[in-house]
């Protein structure tokens, strides 16, 4: 199953974080993490993050890692590599997790 989240259903108008339920802010903080690593590292191709996939809501149990590529413009897929967890990110772009646009402005 994918899991196809918008980054910016977390955020109000100004880019701050929405006031969310604790599972969200569980999967709002994983989200954020992957967004900050691919930003940084926008140039690899398939990047391994620090990330566990049990980090992404709570009472799971896998002990797989992250990892994450750039596939398109605004969008994010990433994936475990032990299980078949995996989804996508996409209006990342701009927000104040995006290392991209912190260099560039
Ligand atoms: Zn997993």
């Amino acid at each position: 199953m994918t899991l196809r989240t918008n980054f910016r259903c977390f955020l109000d108008e100004e880019g701050k974080v929405l006031a969310l339920t604790e599972q969200a802010k569980i999967v709002f903080k994983f989200l954020s993490k992957i967004v900050l690593s691919v930003s940084e590292n926008i140039e690899q191709p398939l990047i391994q993050l620090d990330l566990k996939c049990n980090s992404r809501a709570t009472a799971l149990t896998c002990e797989g890692s992250i990892e994450a590529t750039c596939s398109a413009f605004d969008t994010i897929d990433w994936h475990c590599d032990s299980c078949e967890a995996s989804g996508t990110i996409s209006n990342w772009y701009g927000s104040q997790w995006d290392r991209q646009a912190r260099i560039l402005h």
